[in-house]
């Protein structure tokens, strides 16, 4: 299949789970996972309409960014894990940062931020299955709450909402418990109107498990291997 055809796919899918659940297809950001996979893969998605766009390591992203600045309305996503010591080169590429799992990250991106005279769109990024070798705050945690209660100290930060990497099992309905737990906490945060914390988005499930990602409330998909096909590497 094309990669025309894959994201054709995936969009019918991502509206028939929103339909099903009483929700719009609109509702859900498709974030297309591009790492790894080369320059003309992104601008193919591209011209098939795709405008969200996830990476997750800020150096293979800073060799692939120069060459894409025509696609001057296309928005890219950090997604995978961002240590402090790259927050600076983090901060100059990406528009927004869907990893964020420290009090310290966030004084840092803060700080980089308006140096830049810009502001980061950031997700707190949860480790929802408490993995140890998973990125992302616990559940529960207090770290957790010195993000969330702190966001007013971070005015060139806009924390937007949530983001998680569910523990991976092949089959999909084994991620709906997680989901479900991402779910409960985005209501509960929407609940408490936390100053400068807006909560809008719920970013969660992957080519595997999309779908039942939506069912359980997703507004953002991060999809790349459906899309784009399998990777060779990490
Ligand atoms: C790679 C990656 C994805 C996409 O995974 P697929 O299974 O290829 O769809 C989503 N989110 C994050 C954080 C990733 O690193």
């Amino acid at each position: 299949m094309s990669l025309a055809e894959n994201i054709g796919r995936v969009q019918e899918r991502i509206a028939a789970a929103a339909h099903h659940s009483g929700r719009k297809a609109e509702e859900v950001t498709l974030l297309a996972v591009s790492k790894t996979f080369p320059l003309s893969h992104i601008r193919q998605a591209y011209d098939v309409g795709l405008r969200a766009f996830g990476e997750n390591r800020v150096q293979e992203f800073a060799g692939k960014v120069a060459a894409l600045h025509d696609l001057h309305d296309a928005v890219w996503h950090l997604i995978g894990h961002l240590q402090s010591n790259k927050a600076v080169q983090a901060a100059e590429l990406f528009s927004h940062i869907d990893s964020v799992d420290s009090v310290r990250l966030a004084r840092k991106l803060n700080s980089v931020a308006q140096g830049l005279g810009k502001k980061l769109a950031v997700l707190i990024e949860i480790n929802v299955g408490g993995e140890s070798a998973k990125s992302g705050v616990a559940l529960d945690s207090s770290e957790l709450g010195n993000l969330l209660n702190g966001a007013p100290d971070w005015p060139f930060l806009d924390f937007n909402g949530l983001m998680t990497v569910q523990p991976y099992n092949d089959d999909p309905e084994q991620s709906r418990r997680y989901f479900r737990k991402m779910r409960e906490l985005f209501n509960r945060l929407v609940d408490s109107k936390l100053p400068a914390i807006r909560m809008e988005v719920l970013s969660m499930g992957m080519s595997h498990d999309y779908e039942v990602a939506i069912e359980e409330g997703a507004t953002c998909v991060r999809v790349g291997t459906a899309i784009f096909g399998a990777r060779e590497s990490l």
